[in-house]
């Protein structure tokens, strides 16, 4: 036998680790739910493995056969330790896996937990990042953990005490699995630590929290869970906390679903599925590693896990179980995919949680913003992907803010609703951030004449709202591109004519500033948009906008350069005095410098950024100077 090899934590574990030890986390019970989960993962994944390696056409049967997780405990020398036979782990599996954390968002649940003050740490942030095997550092001093992977003849021994660094040698075990033994803390009832080596305190536990699971939780003979599939029990049998359970089960979550949906699928095939809405978006939602798709069985017998064809990408966040009574079970991903029932599953789950969305839409108001708000930005990246009835049904769900009230976001059924007569698209913005979008000058225009206007801050919302969707028969039309005027027809002809008249008087001086920015600007026109601002910057109808150009530069696909159109307000004092200043000396040196001025405040209210800094600050020192 080997001596035990030392090893340091990742810095990140050492962390987490220190949080678990001195955890005041309140409900230290889940320590053992973490614990059965992890072993009914590791019996999923040897049942998948045996399934998969043998042709046998009765392998499936005895792919399940002997898996199971035990519970031993010894009251006196206060251990429990919790055994499954499942797939086990290699030598560098246990480092890789216990040894450091590869979930994205840890870096930043850390940096939260360390800014809030000590006694305020755990609860929330715990639960809501799920941090699953370590949780046992709650209720232990000490963790062994002996494991051996199937198929292979050697063990591993794996032993920490929670402090920065734990020990690994080569070790003995009969048959593949995962043994971890924990050495209690003492019991310390007021603080929520219960004497866990009880084994009537187990009993409650392991009923409460993992009676689903699909494998015997057994104490010597005596089997403590019931195995019921949850999902295939009538609705009216399943108690709320179940399903909630079995949501955390599953998802790896410790946060309740926002909602829990049962579906039964009868006709042309049976299925049984029980989806759930998470309540908070994952850390990693927009992580490509964030753990996806629903768990796929075959009348009970576990499949497949992250089955990916099962819901669309823009669903992904939903978590669950489907059973397929008449799939294969000897079904393979690249079967799945050309697969008609999945495809006749997938559309009844997808409409079921449309229908599900909608209705928390229609009678949970707050639960719904504060759903779209976490979730939102990954629905509509359906109004991309998807079409026909789904992209509709999808349009249905969004929620923006809006002109009509800054405090309450609107569908668009509300915002058609109130539209004006006569009033023919949906206007929409979008910016950088939601105080920007509020703050647009292009705006102005539709407030003064009492047309609301949607507003959208999401990166995604660029890309969807560009493609001018139709609601209703409405088009979605951004206010900030082309020659967008508020209103209907005969008020656009009234504005055109307007401008016309403006023009003709202030033709030359829009010539002679835009002389002054001509690399800069594709135009310099009169606006009938704006109302109180000087000027503002609009995307020629079909360019890109500027934003959309600062889109496209971050994901790393420099767009061709596009330049502005640069709108101007011909009723503003200053372009009143510019108009007198160009008919006293067209050629007054001053008339460039307020060139480059207006255009750098339109750049700032558009973007928030100059794109050429010191060309602004040489024109405003150069007014500065003039004007002392
Ligand atoms: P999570 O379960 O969320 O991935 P954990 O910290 O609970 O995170 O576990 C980390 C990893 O360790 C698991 O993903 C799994 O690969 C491995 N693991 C934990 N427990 C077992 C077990 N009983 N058998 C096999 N592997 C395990």
């Amino acid at each position: 036998m080997s001596t035990p090899e030392r090893h340091e934590f990742q810095a990140e574990v050492k962390q987490l680790l220190d949080l678990m030890v001195h955890s005041l986390y309140s409900n230290k019970d889940v320590f053992l739910r973490e614990l059965i989960s992890n072993a009914s993962d590791a019996l999923d994944k040897l049942r998948f493995e045996r399934l998969t390696t043998s042709s046998d056409a009765a392998a499936s049967e005895h792919a399940a056969a002997d898996l199971q997780i035990e519970l031993a405990s010894d009251a006196t020398a206060r251990t429990l330790s919790i055994s499954d036979n499942g797939i086990g782990m290699t030598r560098d599996e246990v480092i890789r896996n216990i040894g450091t954390i590869a979930k994205s968002g840890t870096r930043e649940f850390l940096a939260a937990a360390k800014a809030t003050p000590r006694d305020g740490i755990p609860h929330d942030l715990i639960g809501q990042f799920g941090v699953g095997f370590y949780a046992a550092f709650m209720v232990a001093e000490r963790i062994v953990l002996v494991t051996r992977r199937s198929g292979e003849s050697h063990a591993t021994r794996w032993e920490s005490i929670g402090d920065g660094a734990y020990t690994i040698e080569d070790a003995d075990r009969p048959q593949a699995g995962t043994t971890i033994t924990l050495h209690l803390k003492p019991a310390d009832e007021e603080h929520g630590l219960r004497d866990y080596a009880n084994e009537r305190i187990q009993d409650e536990v392991v009923k409460r929290y993992s009676d689903f699971v699909a494998y015997p939780i057994k104490r010597g003979d005596t089997t403590l869970n019931s195995m019921k599939a949850i999902w295939d029990r009538p609705k009216a049998e399943v108690t709320e906390v179940e399903y909630r359970e079995f949501y955390k089960h599953i998802a790896h979550d410790w946060t309740d679903p926002a909602r829990t949906i049962p579906i039964k699928i009868e006709g042309t095939l049976e299925a049984y599925a029980l989806l759930y809405l998470p309540a908070k978006p994952p850390v990693d939602l927009f992580s490509p590693e964030m753990k996806r798709g629903v768990q796929l069985y075959v009348k009970r017998v576990f499949v497949m896990d992250e089955c990916k064809e099962l819901l669309p990408t823009y669903l992904r966040f939903v978590k669950g179980v489907v059973d397929a009574h008449d799939l294969s079970l000897n079904v393979s991903r690249e079967i799945l995919q050309k697969d008609r029932q999945i495809a006749i599953i997938r559309k009844q789950l997808v409409k079921k949680v449309f229908a599900t969305l909608e209705e928390m839409k229609r009678d949970a108001r707050e639960d719904y913003l504060g759903f779209w708000a976490g979730f939102g930005p990954v629905l509509k990246e359906g109004l991309i992907a998807s079409e026909g009835i789904d992209h509709d049904k999808l349009l249905d769900l969004v929620v923006a803010t809006t002109t009509h009230d800054a405090a309450a976001p609107t569908t668009l059924a509300e915002y058609v609703g109130r539209m004006k007569d006569g009033q023919d698209a949906i206007y929409v913005l979008t910016g950088t951030s939601a105080d920007a979008v509020a703050r647009s000058p292009l705006l102005e225009g539709f407030r003064a004449k009492g047309y609301e206007v949607l507003l959208f801050a999401d990166p995604i919302d660029e890309l969807w709202l560009e493609r001018e969707p139709k609601f209703g028969g409405k088009p979605l039309i951004s206010i900030g591109r082309g020659d967008v005027v508020p209103g209907s027809e005969e008020e656009r002809k009234a504005a055109a004519t307007a401008v016309e008249e403006q023009r003709r008087e202030l033709g030359d001086l829009l010539v002679c500033l835009r002389a002054a920015i001509q690399d800069e600007v594709k135009e310099v026109r009169l606006s009938s948009r704006l109302t109180t601002s000087a000027a503002c910057l609009v995307a020629d109808e079909h360019d890109l906008t500027p934003r959309m150009q600062k889109l496209l530069a971050q994901l790393g696909q420099a767009p061709p350069p596009v330049r502005p159109v640069l709108e101007l307000n011909a009723s503003h004092p200053v372009m009143i005095k510019l108009k007198a200043a160009f008919a006293a000396d067209s050629t007054d040196p001053r008339l460039a410098a307020y060139a480059r001025l207006l255009l750098g405040q339109a750049y700032l209210a558009d973007t928030g950024q100059l794109p050429d800094p010191t060309a602004f600050g040489k024109a405003l020192d150069d007014l500065m100077l003039r004007a002392i």
